[in-house]
């Protein structure tokens, strides 16, 4: 187990198209250790998702969620992982929320994305699964996958506007969300 670096804006492997995973690369024993690792650093920098690229590594996986997450509660996203992941919007409508990104530090801002999803990817044992999202959960799956295609949360902005420092955020916008 370790804590890994996260990469932040500027770095080139943030703006690379991330390589697809083969059976015989999920199965590796570094690979493993990898997704391990990528859950502890997710947890250590209290984020809610992790992209390879964001830990220097150009490969299609990502993870989400919380390990600890408490199952009566909606807002608690369970620990999720995807390898190869490509999603499909189940929804016309987007919706815009705040995000910020490890990659970006201290910065929030508004950003349209899909309401509903659906993800097909391969588990960490290669096998294939579908989820279905909507919501929070959609829209960090959505975040991430970006990742795995250079692209980072202030390219799909609608405009700058929203865009705000952590502290303002918390001071002028957070409460006006809900
Ligand atoms: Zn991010």
């Amino acid at each position: 187990m370790a804590i890994l670096k996260v990469s932040r804006m500027g770095h080139p492997v943030l703006r690379q198209q991330a390589q697809p995973l083969t059976p015989a690369q999920i199965r590796q024993p570094a690979f493993q250790q990898l997704i391990d690792d990528m859950v502890d650093t997710m947890v250590d920098y209290e984020g809610v998702g992790l992209a390879a690229p964001q830990v220097y590594q150009s490969v299609r996986l990502i993870v989400l969620g919380y390990p600890d997450a408490d199952p009566e509660n909606p807002d608690d996203l369970p620990l999720t992982l995807c390898i190869n992941p490509e999603w499909e919007s189940l929804s016309e409508e987007k919706e815009l929320g705040y995000e910020g990104c490890l990659s970006i530090p201290d910065l929030r801002g508004l950003v349209p994305r899909s309401k509903a999803v659906v993800v097909r990817a391969l588990d960490r044992k290669g096998k294939p699964f579908t989820l279905k999202a909507d919501g929070f959960l959609a829209r960090v799956l959505q975040h991430e996958v970006d990742h795995l295609d250079g692209i980072l949360f202030l390219d799909r902005m609608q405009d700058l506007s929203s865009l705000s420092f952590l502290e303002e955020y918390y001071r002028y916008w957070h409460k006006k969300e809900d």
